[in-house]
């Protein structure tokens, strides 16, 4: 890599210092990034907040993060500046993020399975992320945000829509007319995935947690919403099913709910998971799997391709990223605190 110049003007930034709680977030200033070869500056319009994010202000147990760095893996905003070579976008474009990066020329790559490139990464895990005014990306990872798609939405969808496309359609093969379980309706992956299965024909059931939250996943198209707080899930899933079960389950919880979660499946049901948020030691009763002729899929974030085209029906309005509220920069630490406390339904989004 050439040496790049010295940056000239300062930014401000979110940025995780060291681990520890909400606390230790910081807002501090940071040299402008100026772009190099084949890269662009985005000047950042919103920003969107990931559970993700939480996770690498804690820490994760075995995995060493670059600290202090600055998290966020969503944002949508305007090309500012061009590096050498930069060719595909101009300035003033209005782009969002793709949040993942990889090698983009192995043979995972180009079969549009970038998560499973040995060199795949996130913005705002494995390097400098989203929540900064600006930040330089190679022009690969910035891709047109359609007319009429604000900077608030455009900066809302892309991690989690990703994720949830990725879960059902590449990998659990959601067909119409199937029927579905996501849990944590009220998540932003959740949010998402219930719109997906929707746009793919599918009969939705789907938890949350309290009356207002179901209601609004019903609003976004749930068919049936079960309130994990005061009803058995498993039971629901039975009786609203017909005793049959469900063909897919959306995991996400991890060990609170996967026993449960292979037991809600029907004979070849498909169990997808992108997380564990309540640990990971989970139980599975390997009878329930060959007898029933279960599938497990392990699945997370997915390709530009798929991106581009959520963009598209997010342009469209066939499918709506949903914003719970957007704060400044300055109020990170209570995004934090909102999304660990499920005080949220669908994304928080941080402007600068
Ligand atoms: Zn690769």
């Amino acid at each position: 890599m050439p040496d790049r110049p010295p940056p000239t003007e300062t930014m401000r930034a979110v940025v995780v210092p060291r681990h520890g709680g909400p606390e230790v977030l910081e807002i501090a200033t940071r040299p402008r990034p100026v772009p190099g070869p084949g890269e662009v500056l985005l000047q950042v319009q919103a920003a969107g907040v990931n559970h993700l994010d939480t996770f690498v202000r804690r820490g994760m147990p075995g995995i060493t993060l670059p600290l202090p760095m600055i998290p966020g893996s969503d944002a949508a905003g305007v090309v500012v500046a061009l590096g050498p070579g930069a060719a595909g976008v101009k300035e003033r474009d209005r782009v969002f993020v793709s949040p993942g990066y990889s090698c983009g020329r192995c043979r995972a790559c180009l079969s549009g399975n970038e998560p499973l490139c040995r060199f795949y990464g996130l913005l705002g895990e494995h390097r400098d992320g989203t929540q900064a005014e600006y930040v330089a990306l190679p022009v690969a990872q910035v891709l047109p945000l359609p007319a009429g798609v604000s900077f608030e939405a455009g900066a809302a969808f892309p991690l989690v829509f990703l994720t949830a496309w990725h879960m059902l359609v590449a990998r659990a093969g959601l067909r119409p007319g199937e029927e579905v379980l996501i849990h944590a309706g009220g998540s932003g992956v959740g949010s998402a995935a219930i719109q997906i299965a929707k746009l793919h024909g599918a009969r939705v059931l789907t938890t949350a947690g309290g009356a207002e939250k179901g209601a609004k996943a019903k609003v976004l198209g749930a068919d049936e919403v079960i309130d994990h707080r005061s009803s058995d899930v498993l039971a629901e899933v039975r009786r609203l099913t017909g005793k049959r079960g469900v063909d897919v389950v959306v995991e996400n919880v991890g060990q609170e709910t996967w026993e449960k979660s292979l037991l809600a499946l029907a004979k070849g049901g498909r169990l997808v998971t992108c997380g564990a948020t309540t640990g990971y030691e989970a139980k599975t009763d390997l009878r329930h799997l060959f007898f029933k002729g279960l599938s497990l899929l392990g699945s997370t974030m997915g390709s530009r391709a798929e991106l581009l085209q959520i963009a598209d029906l997010v342009a469209a309005g066939r499918l709506r990223p949903v914003v719970d509220r957007v704060l400044p920069f300055e109020q990170a630490a209570e995004a934090h605190r909102l999304l660990a406390a499920r005080a949220v339904f669908g994304k928080i989004v941080l402007t600068p």
